[in-house]
């Protein structure tokens, strides 16, 4: 039986594909191995929002010929989409896909075997106007299904390749959405994620606004066996009042919101071509806050963006720590060539922006902490993901909170109502309730 083995680099929409394409090569015959192993096809789905992530892209290609130099590289993904030049001179490299045919993906690896010639096959996908599809049955590694609902943005912050890579805004249909949550309902999973490259504009391509990924949260609530529902990552502004009172009465809806902020200053904040003011994603914070009073809301932020001053800093700094999220990713600015912020003036110095990070990680870590604080003593549904100890299970509220717990049982997969005992630099610890 042949062997493909995998590597993926960058967000939850690269994992989800690349499960996707494992799925068409098993298929096909083709056992799945782990990447250190000897396979004959290793596929790197890359990524190029930051240098490091493109470093490390070309890095596991080369390491791929390394482990079995008869094997067949194949290199798919947003920074072969972007490079496929450069890509294609990299020894070894057999096979490179862009962002689009990932679906032909087993077709494309034997043909190049066959015909003993290098295939790239990027088109230009700024002009692509419809979501492909790739036949999957979702995520499976924990108890999460990631669901991949929307593909591309239109929005252009001056800093984002992604535009650029993975073209304008496209959605899947919403029964081909409902019939893969319902398979994945089958299977025995009990949270869906819908994710997407801007999830907020699901159903926009189709002339309908917030009220199709709406109705998408809707239907699958509907579905039985689905007990959790929960949107991987969604903008300010398109929390409209109608769509957060909409969310508010679905039971199965979590309440935790990834809102990306990026900079909690309005200079930066246009500079970046972010469309929005700090004073309005406040509003919608606190209108999200009054419907949900139990909401976890988590946030990007981006530091040392060309331009911020120490003052420009301080003032995100305030202004995150009091709108008090309960978790930040902070990422240092990387100039992506190709993006109007490539060539902007007055880049920020690299200690300057390792310092600045460390000072919101340290914030984002106490803001966790507090965040948690408020629950305990309280009671709390968890869904059980993995065993991390003899009897030791961890998992997650709805509210997108760690909980560990002790049991004799298996929990895995396995909604328990607990008691929030105590709370810990990293989570909460959990007493099961007969
Ligand atoms: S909204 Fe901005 S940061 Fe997000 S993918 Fe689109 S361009 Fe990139």
């Amino acid at each position: 039986m042949p062997k493909v083995a995998f590597y993926t680099l960058g967000c939850k929409v690269n994992q989800y594909e690349s499960d996707a394409m494992a799925e068409l090569f098993k298929e096909r015959g083709y056992e799945v191995v782990d990447f250190e192993n000897r396979a004959d096809v290793y596929v790197i789905n890359t990524c190029d929002v930051t240098n490091e992530s493109a470093r490390k892209s070309r890095q596991m290609i080369r390491k791929a010929s390394r482990i079995n130099p008869q094997a067949r590289v194949a290199v798919v993904g947003c920074y072969a989409q972007l490079k496929a030049d450069e890509i294609s001179r990299i020894k070894g490299v057999d096979v490179v896909i862009g962002t689009k045919d990932r679906r032909r993906i087993v077709d494309l690896v034997e043909d190049a075997v066959k015909k003993h010639q290098q295939i790239v096959r990027v088109d230009d996908i700024m002009s692509e106007r419809t979501f492909e599809e790739i036949a999957f049955k979702g995520l499976r590694q924990k108890t999460r299904a990631f669901l991949k609902i929307q593909e591309g943005c239109n929005m252009f912050c001056s800093y984002c390749i992604i535009p650029y890579a993975r073209g304008p805004v496209r959605s899947r249909p919403l029964e081909s959405v409902i019939k893969e949550a319902k398979e994945l309902a089958s299977e025995g999973f009990k949270e869906i994620v819908l994710t997407g490259i801007h999830l907020g504009f699901y159903g926009h391509d189709f002339g309908e606004k917030n009220n199709l990924l709406l109705e998408a949260v809707r239907r699958i609530s509907d579905i039985e066996g689905i007990e959790r529902i929960r949107l991987s990552s969604i903008e300010a502004l398109e929390l409209t009042d109608e769509f957060v009172d909409g969310l508010t009465v679905l039971k199965k809806f979590c309440h935790h919101f990834h809102i990306p902020l990026q900079s909690g200053c309005d200079s930066v904040l246009e500079r970046m071509n972010r469309r929005y003011t700090t004073a309005q994603f406040s509003e919608r914070i606190e209108y999200i806050r009054i419907k949900m009073p139990d909401v976890s809301i988590t946030t990007d932020v981006i530091v040392g963006f060309p331009g911020e001053t120490r003052e420009e800093f301080d003032i995100t700094f305030d202004f995150i720590q009091q709108t008090g999220f309960s978790r930040l990713h902070v990422f240092p600015f990387s100039p992506r060539e190709g993006t109007p912020a490539a060539n902007m003036p007055n880049p920020v110095k690299k200690s300057v922006k390792e310092e600045r990070s460390r000072r919101l990680i340290d914030l984002s870590q106490k803001m966790e902490k507090n965040f948690r604080q408020k629950f305990l003593g309280k009671t709390a549904e968890v869904l059980f993901e993995e065993k991390t100890d003899i009897n030791t299970y961890e998992g997650l509220t709805g509210n997108y909170m760690k909980v560990v717990a002790s049991s004799g049982e298996n929990l895995h997969n396995k909604l328990v109502m607990v008691i929030l005992k105590d709370n810990t630099s990293d989570h909460l610890i959990g007493e099961m309730i007969d």
